[in-house]
């Protein structure tokens, strides 16, 4: 007997999401496993994307919402894939739920619940930019509007029985410490991993001064500094000092060297955040320091070319030479070699480091657990020279999205799209 009728995702951002919706309306079972509290994977932290600007929320909510209310998708958060056996047409697989401690049925998303909470923690899905709760939702507008208790920070959870302020600041009876850990067997036919990628940690390039010198900012940073439901609430004030950057500079290409490859999409959504300064900040110069454009849609070049002209002055960098970042009086001195072979800088307050897309930290123990392989780079490896550039070394098992290799949201899709009739068409 098979499970043909049954498939697993796992990973819940654009590409898991886009999957799950065209499989439900196929009338096929999903399973769409998350790791994290809310879906909709790293889009969400966007305020704006490329090529159009287009709101980010206003793309993905509607996405989120149509997925949580399918009848014939099962989404599981605080979820992970523990063991897969069997073969294609035929897994059994093991996930292990976390407890979440409220009642998403009972929950109002009112927000309640956190002021309340006496603990305080760094929220490393705002790029630890703010602090959270041991109870939370990791930003305003998380879907489901359900918050999750951490386990492992929760007083009462570690032995301080006294401490029930969040069960009294809730008027709904939503929080419930009787919730456990769950183990969940299911059986599938097929399985798309869509678990999408990580960023490269730029703190051990010493001479970026990435983490010494509080202007110096990662791509992710900046896109939580504009978000409207980010940190600042979208204010663009640098940390520490709080002022308005009068000057900016976007480096190209940061750890392209020590990952050995292109990420893809870093020209664009540089030129996205040259283009957004502009508009918030037009009298502020920008500038963005480059060693390649790589930018390959047809609707690409254009806006960048238009960055280029209208927003940012683009000045080429030798990377033969290395990059040195150095801070005096709050000024940030970049210093690079010119297309000329010589030595020259800018002198701006406020730096962004557009760093490489890597795999995802999990990414051994799920390649582990799948028994597939990893290519060269540690993405999922696809047999694309042969049959197609979403099927990985196991039959019945393909990868979509950034989980496979850097990529823009458009060919995320066009991937899940693809694995998605891969798994109509097993028989
Ligand atoms: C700074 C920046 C700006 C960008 N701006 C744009 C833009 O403007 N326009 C554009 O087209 N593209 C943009 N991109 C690219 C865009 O973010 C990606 O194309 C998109 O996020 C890829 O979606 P995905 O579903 O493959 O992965 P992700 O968005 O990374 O989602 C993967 C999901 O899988 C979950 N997950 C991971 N591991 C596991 C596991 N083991 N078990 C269960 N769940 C797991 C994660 O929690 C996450 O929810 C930008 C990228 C960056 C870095
Ligand atoms: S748990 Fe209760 S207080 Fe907290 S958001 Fe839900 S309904 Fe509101
Ligand atoms: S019980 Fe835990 S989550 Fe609730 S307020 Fe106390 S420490 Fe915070």
């Amino acid at each position: 007997m098979n499970t043909f009728e049954n498939v697993l995702i796992i990973g819940s951002g654009v590409a898991g999401m886009e999957a799950s919706l065209m499989l439900s309306k196929a009338g096929k079972k999903v399973y769409l496993v998350e790791k994290l509290s809310l879906i909709g994977g790293k889009t969400i932290k966007n305020e704006e994307t490329f090529p159009n600007m287009d709101c980010s929320t206003c793309l993905v909510a509607p996405i989120q919402q149509e997925i949580l209310q399918d009848q014939k998708i099962d989404v599981m958060t605080v979820s992970t894939v523990q063991k897969v056996s069997g073969k294609a047409g035929n897994f059994k697989v093991t996930i292990n739920k976390k407890a979440r401690y409220v009642n998403i049925a009972a929950c109002l998303g009112c927000g309640m619940c956190y002021p309340v909470c006496p603990v305080e923690q760094s929220n490393e899905w705002e790029e630890n930019l703010i602090n959270k709760k041991a109870i939370y939702v990791p930003c305003s507008g998380s879907l489901p509007n359900v918050p999750v208790i951490d386990a492992d920070k929760c007083l009462r959870l570690n032995g301080s029985e006294e401490c029930n302020l969040c069960v009294e600041a809730c008027m709904f009876g939503a929080i419930d410490f009787t919730e456990k850990n769950e183990t969940i067997e299911i059986e599938v036919g097929g399985i798309i991993v869509a678990t999408g990628f990580d960023m490269l940690d730029v703190s051990e390039i010493e001479n970026l001064g990435y983490k010494k010198y509080p202007g110096v900012y990662t791509a992710m940073e900046f896109e939580r500094l504009f978000a409207a439901n980010g940190p600042t609430e979208g204010k663009l004030t640098l940390r520490e000092t709080e002022k308005i950057p009068e000057s900016i500079a976007i480096i190209h290409c940061v750890g392209r060297k020590e990952v050995g490859y292109c990420s893809s999409i870093c020209c664009m959504y540089s030129s996205k955040h040259a283009q957004f300064l502009k508009h918030k900040l037009p009298e502020a110069k920008i500038y963005n320091l480059y060693s390649d454009i790589c930018v390959s849609d047809k609707t690409y070049q254009k806006f960048q070319k238009n960055v280029a002209k209208h927003s940012s002055k683009f000045i080429y960098r030798d990377d033969k030479s290395e990059l040195e970042i150095t801070q005096n009086d709050n000024k940030l001195k970049v210093s690079y070699q010119n297309n000329k072979g010589i030595q020259d800088a800018v002198t701006v307050d406020m730096v962004i480091l557009a760093n490489a897309t890597v795999p995802s930290n999990d990414i051994e123990l799920l390649t582990d657990v799948l028994q597939i392989e990893k290519d060269k780079f540690g993405f999922i490896d696809t047999q694309s020279f042969r049959i197609g550039s979403v099927v990985t070394s196991k039959p019945g098992i393909f990868v979509a999205g950034c989980a496979e290799g850097a990529k823009d949201l458009q060919s995320s899709v066009l991937q899940a799209e693809a694995a998605v009739s891969q798994i109509l068409s097993m028989k």
